[in-house]
């Protein structure tokens, strides 16, 4: 992995830049959509392509439970198995074990947990998880890590923090294959020091990027900010930064301000499902009665698939049916929405001008 940084904001800590991985070439900030379950729900890979989607992020936990890590290395790895030729980032799946699993059992060797499909026992540990995102077979890859709710006493976080190092140590030591790029996850809840710590242990180790976890976990916006604030003090210039599960446009572009340059979240896709669109002017619930004659697309503005072939009146209608339709076209329009956010964010970092268009964007929302 290569990564680039192309300009600086001068009134922000604003980098756009560019992610080399292998022939992928990615432009940063980048989004990320959710293809979990090896899919990115509703959507063909075609139509993913359609959106300017460059990456997506895949989750080894579920993975690893269905199908199974070694059936997709077994049928040439999660790209050809999904029919995906961008590039593909697994989540080492640390927060669905905690969030996910049910009668969990932490030790430093690892987690015994139940699986949620069939109850079996199973125990995972760093070195396990690093040889099932092995055969997954990502572009990059993330350490297995403990991640803690919100809220939680600093003692806890303290001892998730101490655990999370010393098996990021241990997925170093097991990753062997270079090809991969492996990053380091920074946890430590909303306590600075605990962050600091984690992030300095972690630069000790030399990874090739830097995540940020537990965050966007119930603690708001306020505390988000101030945490990337600090930890992003603490992680070197020349490496990319992602921040995980994050957001909406707003966070987005608060985090992009305070230097992170990827992201993932399910937002565009669940919302789309749910039939609510972000559109330039702010959200658009497509079952508003308001819309049930409305020939107008759901972005005036927007270029994407849904927005040049069809009305609001029709989508309204495929979702009171409950036409499959309806998701793909509300979820394709929300991607190609985030993936232009995000464009239109890197052009302006590169003319110096990102704080007026936060502020123009953030202007025209309406809700
Ligand atoms: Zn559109």
């Amino acid at each position: 992995m290569i990564f680039k940084i192309l300009a600086d904001d001068k009134q922000t800590k604003a980098r756009c830049g560019e992610l080399l991985l292998g022939h992928h070439r990615i432009p940063t900030p980048v989004f990320m959509p959710v293809g979990t379950q090896g899919t990115v729900k509703t959507l063909t890979p075609q139509q993913l392509k359609e959106t300017h989607t460059k990456i997506i992020l895949c989750n080894a936990y579920h993975l690893c439970l269905r199908p199974g890590a070694g059936i997709i290395r077994q049928l040439g790895g999660i790209h050809t198995f999904m029919g995906w030729d961008g590039a593909i980032i697994t989540d080492s799946g640390g927060y669905q074990v905690f969030s996910l699993s049910g009668l969990t059992r932490v030790s430093d060797n690892g987690v015994e947990f139940q699986s949620p499909i069939d109850g079996a026992r199973l125990f995972l540990t760093p070195e396990k998880m690093m040889q099932i995102q092995n055969d997954i077979g990502a572009d990059v890859i993330m350490p297995f890590d403990e991640c803690v709710p919100y809220p939680c006493e600093k003692d806890r976080a303290g001892v998730a923090v101490q655990r999370t190092v010393a098996w990021a140590d241990r997925c170093l030591n097991a990753h062997k294959n270079k090809r991969q790029t492996l990053f380091g996850i920074v946890q430590g809840s909303v306590f600075r020091e605990l962050r600091a710590e984690c992030a300095r242990s972690l630069v000790e180790m030399n990874f090739e990027g830097y995540s940020i976890g537990g965050l966007s976990v119930g603690e708001g916006s306020l505390l988000m900010n101030e945490v990337l604030d600090y930890t992003v003090d603490y992680l070197p210039r020349d490496r990319p930064r992602y921040l995980m599960g994050v957001g909406f446009p707003l966070d987005i572009l608060n985090a992009v301000e305070r230097g992170i340059d990827m992201f993932d979240c399910v937002i565009p896709t669940r919302n789309g499902r749910n039939g609510c669109a972000f559109t330039s002017t702010g959200k658009v619930k497509i079952l508003n009665s308001q819309y049930k004659d409305d020939a107008a697309p759901l972005d005036q503005s927007c270029e994407c698939y849904t927005c040049r072939n069809f009305s609001r009146a029709y989508l309204r209608h495929l979702f009171l049916t409950k036409e499959i339709l309806g998701p793909t076209l509300l979820s394709l329009h929300n991607i190609f929405f985030f993936q232009q956010l995000m464009q239109q964010i890197r052009e302006s970092i590169g003319r110096g001008e990102f704080k007026d268009f936060k502020v123009d964007f953030l202007s025209k929302q309406s809700d």
